[in-house]
């Protein structure tokens, strides 16, 4: 016979203790989750942030080589998929543990865009549009509870919630009765958790009776889409344009900003701002009225009248692009301010 636990025993450091007849064991790994006695799930989190810390190196060797595209596709299939099994059981667990695979997905989206160390972390995830690693364990535990309730899953799950499933209020709005708890450990554990997250959906999310229709809107609303002309440019290139748009460049005034220039003034004598790098600074003048003039002749080729185009043409335009370009113009544009950034050697 094997349990988990008992009231004798003590903690860490893991092994095992025999008794006759009866096995007890500290931690017991079962369909990859590590189990303790007391039911943290530290052992657990440890393994697998060791585990993506190795393949996230692995990827980080190559940050240079590869394209941005590939990076993220590597992090995505390789990395991502070790943190996140079995994450609606380990949510439970404590912050500081949690906070250890947060700080994983930080670097990797460091590594992907190119970004320095002390980068917002908003912008981060903006730039590649993710939901936050916490969004996305709360969306799957929200998934998970509606494949329970669609009748996915194995019908004797559904059976166990009646403890706290209030029929007349299921029946009018889909909602579940909050199940009592004494403690907030508990609270944080699936089932709680994930009624909780329920009862705030919209009443047309709950009533939802496919499971494919309800991950298939989980998604929709809780993605959006990287413009592909933010992958565009040799690496080199891409990184560098990347930096100006996440406010992270080597420019002085972003590096005055995290304390790492004593400066953040432009050797001309005005702040150098991303604005004034890019537009007003009278260094490189050569290049930049170059990549001006070609990035207004494409909006002009658009049918904007020049008026129009002079009011476009900004900081904006020149990191972001804008969406009532196409893909192609876009691209263009991103082309012509990255010969800029080449050509005006500021980051050499
Ligand atoms: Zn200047």
């Amino acid at each position: 016979m094997c349990s988990v636990g008992g009231p004798t025993i003590p903690l860490m450091p893991a092994s095992t203790s025999y008794q006759t007849g009866h096995v007890q064991l500290y931690i017991h790994k079962h369909l990859g989750l590590f189990l303790t006695k007391n039911l943290t799930w530290k052992k657990h989190i440890s393994e697998i942030a060791t585990k993506a810390r190795k393949r996230l190196g692995c990827i980080q060797k190559h940050k240079y080589r590869l394209c941005r595209r590939s990076l993220e596709i590597l992090y995505l299939t390789f990395v991502r998929p070790v943190m996140e099994y079995g994450n609606v059981m380990f949510d439970a667990g404590n912050q500081e543990d949690l906070e250890i695979l947060t700080n994983i997905e930080k670097e990797a989206l460091r590594t992907i865009t190119g970004a320095r160390y002390r980068c917002n972390i908003e912008l981060l995830y903006n730039e590649v549009k993710w939901p936050t690693i916490e969004k996305r364990r709360e969306l799957q535990k929200i998934a998970t509870l509606g494949k329970i309730i669609i009748k996915k899953f194995p019908s004797y799950l559904l059976d166990d919630l009646p403890t706290f499933y209030d029929n007349a209020r299921m029946n009018r709005r889909n909602k579940f009765a909050s199940p009592p708890y004494h403690k907030d450990y508990y609270k944080k554990s699936f089932v709680p958790a994930s009624i909780e997250l329920w009862n705030q959906l919209p009443l047309d999310i709950r009533c939802i009776d496919s499971y494919k229709a309800l991950k298939s809107r989980l998604k929709r609303d809780n993605t959006k889409k990287v413009p592909n002309y933010y992958r565009y440019g040799t690496r080199p290139l891409n990184i560098l344009h990347t930096k100006l748009r996440l406010g992270c460049s080597d420019l002085n005034s972003d590096k005055f900003l995290i304390g790492i220039s004593d400066t953040d003034l432009c050797s001309c004598g005005e702040i150098e701002s991303v604005e004034h790098y890019l537009l007003e600074c009278g260094n490189n003048l050569v290049a930049k009225v170059t990549m001006l003039d070609s990035i207004t002749d494409i909006l002009l080729a658009k049918g904007l009248s020049q008026q129009m185009a002079d009011d476009m043409l900004g900081v904006d335009l020149l990191l972001k692009g804008d969406p009532i370009l196409s893909i192609e113009e876009n691209e263009r544009i991103f082309k012509c301010v990255q010969i800029f950034i080449n050509d005006s050697k500021r980051f050499t």
